[in-house]
């Protein structure tokens, strides 16, 4: 076993590191305040070769491991959760989505673009009736001389009014269910394609989320991303490297409210001592400290087999399952810290308390990923 990071790993977290703390943090807080996305900050990514993370050197991505990934989500979460999820976003469904089942043509249209950050990917699964049971959706494609025409809308979809390009799924077969789902990617600017409501969140302020609109939306035939009616098949192998980088995202929320706690602890005194003398507080951070290094290397651990071209689908869901519930206690604990303090805006465990959350749920939810578990543990269907 090697527990150790690859030079090149250590550097790329490093960077991601360095940026978090020179870009994200309190330079996003406005942002939240006005539930306004940070175009300005989202746009230095790119550069890093952070909006390609995994999309190979040949379509104009940095071409990273799953590894180096986890390493940059979790430290650009660790920042601020609501460009953190842009970016995951991004990199783990839209653009990992096209690397993965892509024509060569596809890639070589729309990689480059989404790599250099120059256009946003969103990916739309979910909808208004249907999200654990994501099969149940309504979106329908049928073919109309030599296009595809999609009626339906996408709930819930992270960079949807900012994002120039999505990956979208819509039925192809209905009789089918599963095997009768196709994946598109559609343009912003395509007849009949557009974004609906905006919604305002309980966290992640600066992120954009919104529905996806399809009325009569027109998609060339040679949009039809991977092959007819595999489109749900693909999907789960999307979302088993994109429960990595929602574990990784985890991580780093945990770790920013661990941050925050032990900062408060130093400073704010109490019966004559500082906060970080008392007992009772210093078992909380040490039993926190313990289980983020525990999410973190269940994570990375995922990461790794993932590199290795292993089976990753419970290690995965582990890793997202333990990362996410860590993260939400991690912050929880980190506002009890604070005391009153916690509670108001001018802190940003309060922030971090609210982005917590979304972790739990996005991704499949908690009830999800125990259901992944149980099921290969028990070898049902
Ligand atoms: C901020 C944000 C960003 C998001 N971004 C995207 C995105 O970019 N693209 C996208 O496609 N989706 C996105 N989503 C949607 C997200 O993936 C879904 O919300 C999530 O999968 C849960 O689906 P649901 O909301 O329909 O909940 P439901 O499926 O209705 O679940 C409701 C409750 O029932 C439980 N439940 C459901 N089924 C079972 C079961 N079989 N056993 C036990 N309990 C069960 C759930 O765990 C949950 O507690 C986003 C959501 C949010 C909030």
């Amino acid at each position: 076993m090697n527990f150790e990071l690859t030079p090149e790993q250590a550097q790329i977290r490093a960077v991601a590191r360095e940026f978090a703390e020179a870009e994200l943090g309190e330079k996003i807080a406005p942002y939240d305040e006005r539930h306004e996305f940070p175009r300005e900050i989202v746009a230095k990514l790119g550069p890093l070769g952070f909006m390609g993370v995994l999309v190979p050197p040949e379509y104009g991505g940095a071409g990273l491991d799953y590894v180096s990934y986890a390493l940059i989500v979790e430290e650009l979460n660790r920042g601020d959760a609501s460009v953190g999820i842009t970016m995951w976003a991004h990199n783990s469904l839209c653009a990992n989505h096209i690397a993965m089942f892509g024509s060569k043509a596809q890639k070589e249209k729309y990689l480059p673009r989404l790599a250099s950050g120059e256009a946003l990917g969103a990916w739309g699964l979910t909808e208004p009736g249907s999200g654990s049971d994501a099969a149940a959706m309504r979106t329908r494609a049928v073919r109309d001389e030599g296009e595809w025409v999609l009626n339906g809308t996408k709930a819930f979809i992270t960079n949807a009014s900012v994002g120039a390009i999505a990956v979208v799924m819509a039925i192809t077969d209905p009789p089918k269910r599963q095997k009768g789902i196709s994946a598109f990617i559609l343009e912003k600017g395509m007849p009949g394609f557009g974004v609906g409501q905006r919604y305002r969140k309980l966290g992640l302020h600066a992120s954009d989320t919104a529905e996806l609109v399809f009325d009569g939306a027109r998609a060339p035939a040679a949009n039809l991303l991977g092959d007819l009616n595999m489109g749900f098949v693909n999907t789960m192998q999307v979302l088993e490297g994109g429960r990595i980088a929602m574990a990784a995202m985890a991580v780093g929320i945990a770790q920013a409210a661990l941050d925050q706690a032990i900062k408060y602890m130093k400073q704010r005194t109490a019966f004559g001592q500082t906060l970080a003398e008392f007992n009772g507080l210093q078992g909380m951070v040490a039993d926190l400290a313990t289980e983020i290094e525990a999410a973190r290397l269940l994570t990375l651990r995922a990461a790794y087999l993932k590199d290795a071209g292993q089976p990753v689908k419970h290690t995965a869901a582990m890793a997202k399952l333990f990362a996410s519930e860590v993260a939400m206690k991690a912050a929880t604990k980190a506002v009890q810290i604070h005391g009153g303090a916690g509670y108001i805006t001018d802190f940003p465990v309060e922030r971090i308390f609210r982005d917590a959350k979304l972790t739990e749920i996005g991704e499949g939810t908690s009830e999800v990923q125990r259901l992944v578990i149980a099921r290969e543990i028990l070898q049902l269907k």
